[in-house]
């Protein structure tokens, strides 16, 4: 645990200060469940508080120009590429991500390039087609010329999940900021200290008092007090469909705009003339990937009948090289799950599924080593009514149900109430892509599991509301306005 002060105190930061909390609650490392510090617990009244403060300073903000905004994202992003190296110990302690996923993913390079590429100017505005009008009750006859004018929304709370803190937060506050909004994030209660980190880089890179605040807390009430008051104008959140839906329901009251970014279950359909040891090894490299806490997953595997055989063997060879062990080894590819109650909630989809007629091919037992760790695990002759095939695991887990055409894959790739990441491993592109544009799901990838970091994402279904990353990340986070005129 080199570099890590397990003592300091961290405090919440509001209205561009520091605001200690009366309560303190531990952040466990995953890997070893020893504390690795203390976050402060927000109370109702100082989510609120960041909440004003964030109203507060909308109107100067907002008054900026988009130049200037850039400069300020730039500036945090030159300080971000200096400090985060070292946020590695703290923030690979606080997510139990492995050495590698913790250097290359949850810290420097996606964070950074995340502010990097929204430090710029964006011109969105556009122009409408004009209309001709006849003479009415309400004016002359001529030609009628619109704009399209986006405004930013005001006020965004950013409530995000455990399983990629920094770049979770960082894709929300680099568009949110830059299209002149500000924000109160609320991070993860599970590993909130690489948040507190960003907020002193915010700090140190000059932002004005009450652009961006954070608030921690282990429990519902603080963000559920953002949701509620009518000081915020937006939830962005990530996160379970669980609490997205309570977030849906409980800011009707105060009509917000939501981008919800939700849970997955992704289907990788494997049709009878896909090379299966591309698809397996697109499959492992995913399974056990942060341990499988990636919402993007393809852990529902529709594999023809014809290749289910060797699908399942190929697997099973390959889960053979993936190491679970110490997260700070070097040659561990599968480290922990983040709590004990999740690896219990993993452990029993498993004997659930087991339960249900499925069959355990590897995996299964519970590694002997300190922290909360679950196997990788392959479950076999599965069908589309199990538990473990319809609900989102978030662990190690792929599933294997046959199919014997197109049709009965694609029926089967839609039996799910999510519809975020889905995969087509087929020979023939073409039929793939036919097929991907049957599949009810927010993206699609052909034989790759390879996003493309400024394609539109997000969910269809209980998967989310409103899409992220690039234009359609900036659009979601302004108000559109139409501005017309006659001539
Ligand atoms: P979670 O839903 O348990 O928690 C997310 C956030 O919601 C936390 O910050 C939490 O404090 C907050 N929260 C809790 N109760 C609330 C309430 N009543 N009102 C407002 N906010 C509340 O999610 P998690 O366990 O941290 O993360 C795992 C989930 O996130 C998985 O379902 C995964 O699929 C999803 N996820 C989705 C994406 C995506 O882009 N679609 C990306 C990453 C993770």
């Amino acid at each position: 645990m080199s570099g890590i002060d397990v003592d300091r105190e961290w405090k919440l930061y509001i209205n561009g200060e520091w605001v200690a909390t009366d309560a303190t609650y531990d952040i466990v490392d995953p890997n070893t469940t020893k504390v690795v510090g203390r976050a402060p617990e927000a109370t109702t009244a100082q989510a609120l508080d960041a909440a004003a403060a964030a109203k507060a300073a909308l109107p100067a903000w907002r008054a900026l120009s988009q130049r200037e905004r850039a400069g300020h994202l730039s500036r945090l992003a030159d300080v971000l590429a200096e400090r985060t190296p070292d946020w590695v110990d703290l923030v690979q302690a606080e997510t139990g991500a492995t050495l590698k996923i913790a250097r290359t993913m949850q810290v420097s390079g996606a964070t950074v390039d995340r502010f990097r590429w929204h430090a710029k100017e964006f011109d969105i505005d556009e122009a409408v087609p004009p209309f001709t009008t006849a003479a009415t009750g309400l004016g002359p006859a001529g030609l009628v010329g619109a704009m399209v004018h986006r405004q930013p929304v005001g006020v965004v709370a950013c409530i995000t999940p455990y399983n990629f803190p920094l770049t979770n937060v960082a894709g929300k506050l680099a568009p949110a900021l830059i299209m002149g909004n500000t924000c109160v994030i609320k991070p993860a209660p599970q590993d909130p200290l690489g948040i507190l980190l960003l907020a002193e880089a915010v700090h140190d890179a000059g932002f004005p008092p009450g652009v961006v605040n954070v608030v921690t807390g282990s429990g519902p009430e603080a963000p559920a007090a953002l949701v509620d008051t009518p000081d915020v104008n937006m939830i962005s959140f990530t996160g379970s469909t669980q609490i997205g839906a309570k977030i849906y329901e409980n800011s009707g009251k105060t009509m917000k705009r939501l981008l919800m970014e939700l849970g997955g279950k992704g289907a990788m359909i494997i049709t009878d003339d896909a090379d299966v040891g591309s698809a397996s090894q697109a499959i492992a490299s995913v399974w056990g990937f942060h341990s499988g806490q990636i919402c993007t997953a393809p852990t529902r595997v529709i594999c023809h009948r014809s290749l289910y055989d060797q699908t399942v063997e190929s697997l099973k060879a390959i889960s053979g090289f993936m190491k679970v062990g110490d997260a700070r080894a070097d040659d561990t590819l599968v480290g922990p799950v983040i709590t004990e109650v999740h690896r219990d909630r993993v452990e029993q989809f498993i004997q659930g599924g087991i339960d249900e007629g499925a069959t355990l091919v590897v995996g299964g037992e519970r590694p002997d080593l300190p922290g909360y760790f679950v196997a990788p695990t392959l479950l076999a002759d599965c069908r589309s009514d199990m538990h473990v095939v319809q609900e989102e695991v978030f662990g190690p887990v792929v599933v294997v149900v046959p199919h014997d055409d197109d049709d009965e894959a694609i029926a089967l790739a839609n039996d799910s109430a999510y519809g975020l990441f889905s995969y087509v491993y087929s020979g023939d592109t073409a039929r793939a892509y036919r097929i991907a544009q049957q599949i009810e799901s927010g993206n699609v990838a052909l034989n790759s599991v390879q996003p493309h970091m400024e394609a539109p994402f997000g969910g269809f279904k209980m998967s989310g509301v409103g899409r992220d990353r690039g234009r359609w990340g900036l659009e979601a986070y302004t108000e559109v306005q139409a501005i017309s005129w006659l001539s």
